[in-house]
């Protein structure tokens, strides 16, 4: 196998996190300044969509549209141009609260609202636009999860797959029944989705470019059987009771939701 996991679950690895209080206060015009994730570069940008708080991750649009920041900075008493400055166009969800158990690189959940995709997602990618168009289409090709060669992904393909799930390139997966999403993130992130029933897979797709199996496909698979594994030996009781389970990279978890909001209150169990 190729990602070991590490002994099943302890008290102190599990991580209880409080909701804020909800706002209700309408968002304040502000400017913001932002120190992008990949580049640590840092600009300043109009806001009047969100109530933004100093750590909170923003997506902006211009020049480093789809990119991640920080608010490093906010200031409110101003009078600037308009048109000389670019906007935050979406923020990031991290308002995450649950137990989770640890796995390996990841933090595991049973609970269907703790880690829901459409909040992880949003850590990762902006809201598409209206003017986006979007088609999909799935096959009816099934193989199964233990015999990845059904899945057709050429030698090269795979072992890029395999090096992916090695470097956790899989940040998010989750298996509600038998629906599965899972979001991989390379040069960019892209979602993978699939059924999974009686040890098989079936609808597997990707929203990259790649025609046929792609790398992201195989390392959500690889990492996919991982945790089943891990959930039949150390969580069998917790997967049984709920039928889902979702798991985020844990470096993402601790980079993102707890050094990103200092006011929030965190507890380790
Ligand atoms: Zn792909």
């Amino acid at each position: 196998m190729i990602i070991g996991f590490t002994v099943k679950d302890e008290k102190n690895e599990k991580i209880r996190a409080e909701k804020q209080v909800i706002k209700t206060v309408p968002p304040k015009k502000s400017l913001v300044k932002v120190r992008f994730l990949n580049c640590g570069c840092e600009y300043t940008y109009y806001n009047d969509k969100f109530d933004l708080e100093v750590g909170d991750i923003v997506f902006v649009d211009g020049k480093l549209e789809g990119k991640r920041g920080r608010v490093t900075e906010i200031s409110y008493g101003f009078k600037v141009k308009l048109s000389d400055f670019k906007r935050v166009i979406a923020k990031a969800d991290t308002d995450i609260k649950g137990e989770f158990a640890s796995s390996s690189m990841y933090f595991l959940s049973f609970d269907k609202n703790s880690l829901p995709f459409e909040k992880v997602i949003s850590w990762f990618i902006p809201p598409v636009k209206d003017e986006d168009e979007f088609v999909d289409s799935v096959d009816d090709k099934s193989f199964l999860l233990d015999d990845l060669g059904g899945m057709g992904a050429s030698v090269d393909v795979f072992e890029r797959g395999k090096d992916y799930a090695y470097d956790g390139a899989v940040k998010y997966l989750s298996l509600d029944g038998t629906s599965g999403k899972a979001i991989v993130e390379g040069s960019k992130a892209y979602t993978v989705e699939f059924e999974y029933k009686n040890g098989e897979i079936s609808k597997l797709v990707c929203d990259c470019y790649c025609v046929g199996a792609c790398k992201h496909e195989v390392a959500t698979l690889l990492i996919l059987r991982c945790f089943l594994k891990d959930i039949e030996e150390n969580f069998k009781q917790e997967f049984e009771k709920s039928g889902y389970f979702s798991a985020v990279n844990k470096d993402e978890f601790l980079q993102l939701v707890l050094n990103g909001n200092y006011k929030r209150r965190f507890s380790i169990l």
